[in-house]
């Protein structure tokens, strides 16, 4: 008998987990049956960790024995995975869980000692001659599946130092984290949240998520105002010290480029996934070509908010109100239709993830806040979500699901070693399913108000992904080569750059706001990750290119682009992602491809164009 009884989150109420029905929370039998098995496997594990130093010494002797050695490391590294994800995933269905918090705790300190007793596993086999593994790969079938692994560890090596470097740098090392820490601090800890009074009376504490909730969802002109200036003149009251910290991690990105032997900091932080500084020059380059469609979205919008200034605090508001819910028990069965270009055993998988309890659907009280796809190496993905009949719910669904099946794909067709992906291209799967849901879903609005809702979320999501993206990874790439030309980096010349690039990607179509200059101060991947952001924007490049094919006419054209893309799901990290692209039909040195995203955009928007003025 199917089970019949359906479920729906009312806002305001918080479910306790058994108040849900089981078809909405995942079963995590495929990972393990029982916590008696978890154990049995963690023990597992644990003989594994302690087992491994006994290769060491030993890798040098022969193909046999490096061959043994990698094995005995993936087998460790898939079993890592169950034990790891039983306990983790367990814990999100509800955090105040003790017991489970101190088994995933028991987790990570395995993985420390497994850390310890492999890291003499890079440098011995470092240490060997390359021509001499060379050999042996050329003449060991099974060993040669190794060929990238290897490769790419002789790759990094090139710019590893001697001895005595490497421990000079190993001491300096412990001031890395330093100036984020601090970043951090200051922004949480230590972070005085100012208030404002809204129009209504209301009297609000501006928080991240309540100063974002004001501007996307306040009429209010001038209470959106008020968050913004409020909420950026905390930042500009300590703008020194954020330039200080600021001018810390640059200096620290350019002493660690400079001491490997790097041209730039952007050569560094690109050379461990081989990809060519050409690609986030060309990325910037043709973004700023290509900013009128932006320009023009912020006049159409001036226009339709009927504002007579228009400045960043007015690009969130939506333009049209209509609150449609989506209930989830309708919105698989058009999630696994839009996917039909991928062809039925795409589709089929996709039903498969809703309909085999491979999600966690509802939230529940103590459970974790968001979403994401856990990538479970021999069992299947997994994916937790906090569904609340939204329409940006509905597209965090099908943009999980693409993670998902990348994962699935990946690790059905890849050894252990290649199962993961990289962030340059893991963001492609999951922007693509949302771009084929959003097709779908226009296709079947009948309401001007359901579509022009459909066409803003598109659109927004191209500039915020996109374009604010790049954007930010043009400051980064400039303030970095303030210090690369030894000039000084002060609040001064930090806020005078980021203003002029508010003026170079918007042009008059958003109106000057003092305040916006010291943006850079609240934006943590700065601190964090330099060099991170732009591959939001070349995934998102990607997906452009790939939809181009995939909505083609012609029959053949978009046959063979389902078949690359595809192959490109299946090869998981099994090369550099540059290369796996190129053959998926991207190249992201040339300029097309990051048009695509700047065309892509001038489409949408001219749609809107039709909705809103007809
Ligand atoms: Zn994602």
């Amino acid at each position: 008998m199917p089970e019949v009884d359906t479920f729906r989150p009312e806002p305001g109420t918080l479910r306790t987990r058994d108040e849900i029905p089981d078809k909405y929370k995942w079963d995590l039998g495929s990972i393990c049956p029982d916590w008696d098995e978890w154990t049995a496997a963690y023990k597992r594990l644990e003989v594994a960790v302690d087992a491994f130093p006994a290769f060491q010494g030993t890798l040098a002797a022969g193909p046999d024995q490096l061959l043994a050695a990698f094995r005995a490391m993936d087998d460790m590294g898939a079993l890592s995975y169950r034990v790891w994800y039983f306990a983790a995933l367990h814990y999100d269905e509800d955090q105040r869980d003790n017991d489970i918090n101190a088994r995933r705790q028991q987790v990570q300190i395995l993985f420390a000692r497994q850390q310890q007793s492999s890291s003499w596993f890079n440098p011995e086999l470092l240490a060997i001659p390359f021509e001499t593994i060379r050999g042996w790969l050329d003449a060991r079938a099974d060993l040669s599946m190794y060929r990238f692994a290897i490769d790419s560890l002789f790759h990094e090596q090139e710019h590893v130092l001697d001895k005595d470097g490497e421990r000079l740098l190993s001491y300096a090392g412990r001031f890395n984290s330093v100036p984020h820490d601090s970043y951090a601090a200051l922004t949480t800890a230590d972070m005085k949240f100012p208030s404002i009074t809204l129009s209504t009376g209301e009297h609000v504490t501006l928080s991240y998520g309540q100063y974002r909730a004001i501007l996307e969802t306040n009429r209010h002109q001038e209470d959106r105002a008020a968050a913004y200036r409020t909420f950026h003149g905390a930042y500009a009251g300590n703008q020194n010290t954020y330039a200080a910290l600021y001018n810390g991690v640059l200096q620290r990105d350019w002493f660690h480029a400079r001491a490997r032997n790097y041209v730039s900091t952007l050569d560094a932080a690109l050379h461990g996934n081989n990809i060519p500084p050409a690609v986030v020059e060309n990325l910037i380059a043709v973004t700023r070509q290509g900013v009128e469609p932006l320009r023009r979205y912020h006049r159409l919008r001036r226009r339709v908010l009927g504002v007579d200034t228009y400045k960043l605090f007015d690009v969130f508001v939506p333009l049209v109100e209509h609150d449609v819910r989506y209930p989830y028990d309708e919105v698989g069965a058009w999630i696994v239709e839009s996917v039909a270009p991928l062809g039925p055993e795409y589709q089929r998988e996709v039903r498969r993830s809703l309909e085999e309890r491979w999600i966690d659907v509802f939230e529940n009280a103590g459970k974790r806040h968001g979403a994401y796809s856990a990538p479970v190496y021999g069992a299947h993905p997994y994916m937790l979500l906090n569904y609340n009949e939204t329409l940006d719910a509905v597209f965090t669904l099908a943009h999980e699901i693409g993670h998902s099946m990348h994962t699935l794909l990946a690790h059905r067709t890849q050894p252990f070693v290649y199962a993961g992906y990289t962030i340059f291209v893991a963001e492609v799967p999951s922007t693509l399913n949302e771009a084929l849901f959003l097709d779908f879903m226009l296709e079947r609005a009948t309401s001007r108000a359901e579509r022009t809702l459909l066409l803003q979320h598109a659109i927004d999501s191209i500039a915020g992904t996109f374009y604010t993206q790049v954007l930010f990874a043009d400051f980064e790439l400039q303030a970095h080569r303030l210090v690369e030309q030894d000039r000084p980096v002060t609040a001064e010349t930090l806020n005078e750059a980021f203003r002029t690039l508010i003026r170079d990607y918007y042009g008059d179509a958003i109106d000057d706001e003092a305040v916006s200059a010291v943006t850079w101060a609240r934006i943590p991947h700065f601190f964090s990750t330099p060099y991170y952001v732009y591959q939001y924007a070349t995934c998102f490049a990607s997906t452009a290119r790939l939809m181009q094919d995939l909505r083609a006419s012609d029959p053949a054209r978009r046959d063979d682009a389902v078949a690359r893309y595809l192959s490109l799901l299946r090869a998981g990290g099994s090369d550099y992602p540059m290369t796996l692209l190129a053959r998926a039909g991207v190249d992201l040195s040339r300029p097309d491809t990051v048009h695509a995203v700047c065309a892509e955009l001038d489409a949408l928007v001219e749609r809107l164009e039709k909705e809103l003025l007809g």
